[in-house]
């Protein structure tokens, strides 16, 4: 089955809106770093549990950052007309995989290796 990089596309498109839109509501840009101007001792009894909710925020902020950056590295490999085959070791990725996780560039195998 061919892989119909299309609907990649718009796949990856649709998933990079939703990461960003995540990470605006997380009060986080783009590259993962929390804006400055959000407050975060608003509503907190005390320092500490600012700090707590700061760092909470920093994690989930990286984990969609992670993704993000996934979703940009299968996007350039689309535009490289290279989507669809493993970075690592060039084996062709099954459609169903691709269909599942649009972002993977890597086949299981180095996906489970690395
Ligand atoms: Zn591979």
């Amino acid at each position: 089955m061919a892989i119909d990089t299309a609907s990649a596309k718009q796949s990856l498109i649709d998933e990079r809106q939703r990461l960003v839109h995540q990470l605006e509501e997380l009060g986080a840009t783009e590259s993962g770093d929390l804006r400055a101007d959000v407050d975060y001792g608003d509503g907190f009894a005390d320092a500490g549990a600012a700090t707590a909710e700061r760092t909470e925020r920093l994690g989930l902020a990286e984990t969609l950052k992670a993704q993000l950056d996934a979703v940009d590295a299968a996007l350039a490999r689309i535009e490289e007309g290279n989507y669809g085959v493993c970075a690592s070791c060039g084996t062709e990725i099954p459609a169903a995989r691709l269909e599942a996780r649009p972002a993977s560039i890597l086949c299981v195998d180095c996906k489970t290796r690395h």
